[in-house]
């Protein structure tokens, strides 16, 4: 079960399995809108709500912040919404940007969340051993239908001690040489093949970092939007990943527009929009 809460001063969203991650979360965000409501006074630390007649003081500051957070939390508890996914805030047709450090849990759990509704699920991956181990661990049954797209030679040999038959498996090697039209017009190709059987598409495109390091911003860029439009006609739900401790925040400011939502990914949560916390 995934739940959601959306800040209704800004354009805060955080969604969570757990609740109490959400209303940690929550309470901290909400905290900095009001940090005018903590003052100090005589080595105490005093709140005031800025919604109803409650304050509080305390000696120990992190007691009284956490207090206060908590408080807040309780006035928007009935706002979190429950049975949701990220997809929804477009229709689960788009595209998704996913800021999480290369090989974190974060990035997994992000992974698995936007595969999670795909029938057809569409990797283009330099790494597909990993991508059909964590189908395999992490998802509830196989996809109808896998398709990994990879310059890798001898991409399942890393996965021989896996018993695949229950993945329809199909994979399909790309040259390392070609130019990023014919990545594109490749991808377009194997969506032509499955968009009109039925069933979601859901693709992973695992070589952002890969393509912003070989080509210039704007030729990604222009790839990136042509793809998107390519993926919407065929209804497809579709994301990509940046690290954001190996790329600028210029080069994500610019990748982000190309995508219908772009969020902050851990092992808990998945956060869009400015992240505001205390200290
Ligand atoms: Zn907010
Ligand atoms: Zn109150």
């Amino acid at each position: 079960m995934v739940y959601r809460f959306q800040c209704r001063q800004c354009p805060f969203t955080i969604w969570s399995t757990s609740r109490d991650t959400i209303g940690d979360a929550v309470g901290t965000h909400i905290l900095g809108h009001h940090r005018e409501r903590v003052t100090k006074q005589d080595f105490r630390i005093r709140w005031s709500c800025p919604h109803c007649e409650r304050s509080g003081q305390h000696h120990d500051r992190d007691a009284g912040i956490e207090r206060f957070e908590r408080h807040l939390f309780e006035h928007v508890e009935s706002s979190v919404e429950s049975g949701v996914h990220v997809a929804d805030e477009f229709d689960r047709t788009g595209g998704v940007l996913v800021r999480a450090p290369r090989g974190s849990d974060g990035l997994d759990n992000a992974r698995v969340h936007f595969l999670s509704p795909g029938d057809i699920v569409l990797f283009v991956t330099t790494a597909p051993a990993e991508r059909i181990r964590l189908i395999d661990d992490a998802l509830r049954e196989w996809p109808r239908r896998t398709i990994i797209l990879t310059t890798k030679p001898d991409p399942l040999g890393d996965v021989s001690d896996l018993d695949l038959s229950e993945g329809s498996l199909e994979v399909v090697r790309l040259d390392s040489r070609l130019g990023l039209s014919e990545v594109g017009e490749t991808i377009s190709r194997i969506v032509g093949e499955y968009e009109d059987v039925g069933g979601k598409i859901a693709a992973e495109f695992d070589i952002l970092p890969e393509l912003v390091e070989k080509f210039d911003l704007q030729t990604v860029f222009k790839f990136l939007h042509v793809l998107a439009v390519r993926f919407d006609r065929a209804d497809a739900l579709s994301h990509y990943h940046v690290d954001p401790r190996a790329q600028s925040k210029s080069t994500i400011n610019v990748l982000d527009q190309v995508f219908d939502l772009s969020i902050e990914a851990d092992d808990r949560r998945f956060i869009a929009g400015p992240h505001s916390e205390l200290d």
